[in-house]
């Protein structure tokens, strides 16, 4: 078995590492929770036809990064590249239109695309998202917006940065997108291959483009927000509104466009510099057409999807939310029911308690004790069990008190 490893671009994770994991979704229950986000979950593969439909067959995720496989009954299944579709789905599946006031939701869990693994990026990830159903007013991008980057300032994550577009919408999208062809036709000789054949497909992609020749030359071409019908642009002033009276600084990028098709009016990207060169942390926007193709009502919606990943890196600072262990060491294996007993008693009261089985001697169990970082030993020694009493030792300051048995937890609700 020992040359079985885990599949390119995925990782365990556990001690100490999983304090943070556990740390970040407690926090996410919690933030997103006084926004009366509700959690949802749903399965890690879908038909096939949902991502294709929902994503757009034109995109990279939906071209080359998903994980699509038949299973033995000929069924199309991939496992879910994002979330967003599949929430839709299940809310639209689910009659949650008419079931469920308000329509928030909040999802954690993994995603899977085929993509080159760097760090922070992995095949298997990790992603928490939100999404409002049933609400097209400006003011609620403006709130979701919101609690992205107060959420993400609220871990402590720091240089948070907020970018801001409007992608358009059915109405002006289409004749803006036929400018920006044209722009792009005219170039094409000096754009990358994969540009290119973007042209046809979706030229908006061109703006994502890595090459440096590609970006300057996209910088020439038309932009959406100066193509955008007046609906467009009265919902994007009034998100820019709403956003100063909730004192969240942007910065416009007529450049930022989203990569998944489903997009529209607002389109936004969260990073931080804390860790050097911007990262993304998070993005989102508007999706106002995708529950009607997907066969639900004709109804608006806006969320986000975050990289756990990218903002686990980012919490390095954080002092990992290790609960502080106490370890009982029993001075000779016959007062081992005591010992027990004492360790039974202590998580009765919600204290995590290790003790050691092994009939060590008290010098080995104290250096068990450092091992797991125990913050206090609890010794359990002939004077002690006569005594009616227990030594505890604070495995920081190394300085040792005995104490009646009767008191031990009034003083470790003082001392802990
Ligand atoms: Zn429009
Ligand atoms: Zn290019």
């Amino acid at each position: 078995m020992s040359d079985i490893k885990a599949p390119k671009g995925t990782r365990d994770i556990f001690a100490p590492e999983i304090h943070k994991w556990q740390y970040l979704e407690s926090a996410i229950r919690a933030y997103y929770g006084k926004y009366l986000y509700q959690e949802i979950r749903t399965p890690v593969f879908e038909h096939s036809e949902l991502f294709s439909r929902g994503i757009g067959s034109e995109t990279e995720v939906v071209q080359k990064e998903m994980y699509t496989f038949k299973d033995k009954a000929g069924r199309s299944l991939t496992l879910r590249p994002e979330n967003t579709a599949s929430v839709v789905r299940a809310a639209i599946e689910n009659n949650l239109f008419e079931t469920l006031a308000p329509l928030r939701f909040y999802y954690i869990g993994p995603m899977f695309r085929y993509d080159k693994p760097q760090k922070g990026r992995y095949r298997q990830f990790q992603q928490f998202g939100i999404e409002v159903f049933a609400d097209d007013s400006p003011q609620v991008d403006a709130e979701v917006i919101f609690a992205a980057v107060d959420f993400l300032k609220k871990l402590g994550i720091e240089q948070v940065q907020l970018e801001l577009n409007s992608v358009g919408c059915p109405n002006c999208r289409p004749a803006y997108l036929q400018l920006l062809r044209r722009a792009a036709q005219a170039e094409a000789h000096r754009l990358c291959d994969d540009c290119r054949r973007k042209i046809d497909g979706n030229p908006l992609r061109i703006f994502d483009c890595k090459q440096h020749a590609c970006s300057e030359i996209s910088r020439g071409f038309p932009v959406i927000g100066d193509h955008l019908c007046s609906e467009c642009a009265d919902h994007f002033a009034a998100v820019r509104e709403a956003l100063s009276w909730m004192n969240v600084p942007f910065l416009l990028n007529p450049r930022l466009v989203r990569g998944l098709d489903y997009y529209t009016k607002t389109a936004f990207e969260v990073t931080s510099g804390q860790l050097g060169a911007q990262n993304a942390l998070l993005g989102g926007g508007r999706y106002d057409s995708l529950i009607r193709e997907l066969g639900g009502p004709d109804t608006a919606a806006i969320g986000f999807a975050a990289g756990m990943e990218r903002i686990i890196l980012h919490l390095e600072h954080l002092e990992a939310s290790r609960p502080r262990i106490l370890f009982v060491a029993c001075g000779d294996p016959q007062w081992l029911a005591h010992a027990m007993q004492l360790a039974q008693v202590l998580r009765e009261e919600g204290y995590p308690v290790h003790l050691d089985y092994q009939g060590r001697n008290l010098k080995k169990q104290f250096k068990k004790a450092d091992r797991i970082a125990a913050a206090f030993t609890l010794v359990l020694a002939e004077d002690e069990i006569r005594s009616g009493t227990v030594s505890v030792k604070d495995m920081a300051s190394q300085e040792q008190v005995k104490i009646p048995l009767k008191e031990l937890n009034a003083w470790l609700k003082k001392n802990y």
